[in-house]
């Protein structure tokens, strides 16, 4: 039997390099950069200012006290969005509101709450009550309520280094400097296929022996949340030249294909025994549990390139917990992602086996306990088990020497959300 590592590295095998990609900011959500971003703006762009108030020259104001305030002129009137370029003649105030560019000359600003026009405290006067004068009733220091141009950042400078996954704020900031599109690792192309002739759509009646088809959705999910670019097609039953049709359909627009079902020892094997045929494919036996039937290595498409596939078994249990860990890391790195869960030590709560030379993956619900962690096994280890799977939030990694896990130790556990 081959070890979950080797079966791990020979699906690593599968993916090339991250492969950059242009794409809109408005896209590029949970993407991770692949070059430096550098700016061609300054942020702020222009001194402007930073608060609704008066533009002034602090030396006009320098004498103003509450019992000698002094009183200058409103000469012009700058709302955000002004583009003309004004200059503060000495001796006069301009209303200027937050991020409206400061006129030249001026060197401060006064909030609005911090003066007076006419009777009006505090507030700006109604604007048809004609030419107006500010009063002021203490001096301001120079530079005071100013956004000076480039003081965020710098033209030229890096706004995002390469390898920068990009939510919220980063795209915040790539918008701000005025970028349309971002170079990122791209999303690979993930196309899910099951196989089964038990496997019945959603809406139809169930016929005897019959199931509804439950592995595309889950591994198309967990491929989407794992950042790719997953879809389904539906599913084929286990006809060999059907499969065989089916994966020369999806070949050509997928960067991996993934199946579900016919590969362990049965009879009716179709992606094994379609596979095995063309050649290109490794089936191999991986030791753990759930999820032994394993295969992983190339299909063509039909202009000739070479299309990675891995090919999971259909137990619902081990198909979503090979994707885990085989699919997922790999995935993820292709992506410049990180491609690990996090991993913490947790006290099992109850005791569990495990079956000999095989590495084990155990669903459990993981809890905070103080400063720890405790877990518990939840469900039987057979792997049809679709309602614990559900109900977990972590996989319990129990190792391949080990055959017993008694109450209270400490064990290893993959974090799921
Ligand atoms: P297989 O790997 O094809 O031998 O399937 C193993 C078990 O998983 C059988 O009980 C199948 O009915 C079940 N199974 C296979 N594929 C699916 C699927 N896509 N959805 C739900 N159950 C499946
Ligand atoms: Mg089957």
């Amino acid at each position: 039997m081959r070890s979950v590592r080797d079966h791990q590295e020979a699906i690593h095998g599968l993916f090339g390099p991250p492969e950059a990609v242009e794409v809109a900011v408005t896209d590029a959500l949970g993407l991770v950069t692949a070059v430096d971003v550098v700016t061609g703006v300054s942020l702020p762009g222009f001194d402007n200012s930073a608060m609704d108030g008066y533009a002034v020259l602090g030396a006009d104001l320098a004498e103003a006290s509450t019992e000698h305030p002094v009183t200058l002129p409103m000469a012009a009137d700058i709302p955000a969005g002004r583009t003309d370029r004004l200059t503060l003649t000495p001796g006069t105030v301009a209303r200027i509101m937050t991020g409206a560019p400061l006129p030249g000359g001026a060197d401060a600003v006064v909030p609005v709450e911090q003066t007076a026009s006419g009777p009006v405290r505090g507030r700006f006067a109604p604007v048809d009550q004609g030419p107006q004068q500010i009063r002021f009733t203490a001096p301001i220091p120079v530079g005071k309520n100013i956004r000076v141009a480039g003081s965020d950042i710098v033209a030229g400078e890096v706004a995002i280094r390469a390898g920068t996954e990009l939510h919220a704020p980063q795209l915040g900031l790539l918008a701000a400097i005025g970028a349309g599109t971002v170079r990122v690792w791209r999303r690979p192309r993930v196309v899910v296929l099951s196989t089964g002739s038990e496997l019945v759509a959603p809406g139809h009646r169930l016929r005897h022996g019959q199931i509804y088809e439950s592995n595309s959705p889950m591994l198309a999910a967990a491929a989407t949340e794992a950042g790719a670019l997953a879809r389904t097609v539906h599913f084929v039953p286990d006809d060999v030249d059907g499969f065989l049709t089916r994966i020369a359909e999806i070949a050509g627009e997928a960067d991996l294909i993934v199946t579900s079902g016919g590969v362990s020892a049965g009879a009716f094997e179709v992606v094994k025994d379609a596979l095995i045929a063309t050649g290109g494919v490794e089936f191999a036996k991986v030791a753990m549990q759930p999820g032994m039937p394993q295969g992983c290595g190339h299909v063509t498409d039909p202009s000739g390139q070479a299309v990675p596939i891995i090919t999971l078994p259909g137990n619902p249990v081990s198909s979503l917990v090979s994707f885990e860990v085989f699919i997922r890391p790999p995935l993820r790195t292709k992506m410049g992602l990180p491609p690990h869960r996090a991993r913490v030590t947790a006290r099992l709560r109850g005791s569990v086996g495990s079956p000999a030379g095989k590495r084990q993956f155990l669903r459990g619900v993981l809890e905070r306990d103080g400063d720890g962690w405790v877990v518990d096994p939840i469900g039987p280890p057979s792997s049809h088990h679709l309602r614990y799977l559900a109900g977990a939030n972590a996989l319990i990694d129990v190792a391949t020497d080990i055959t017993a896990l008694a109450d209270g130790v400490d064990v290893e556990v993959l974090v799921l959300d």
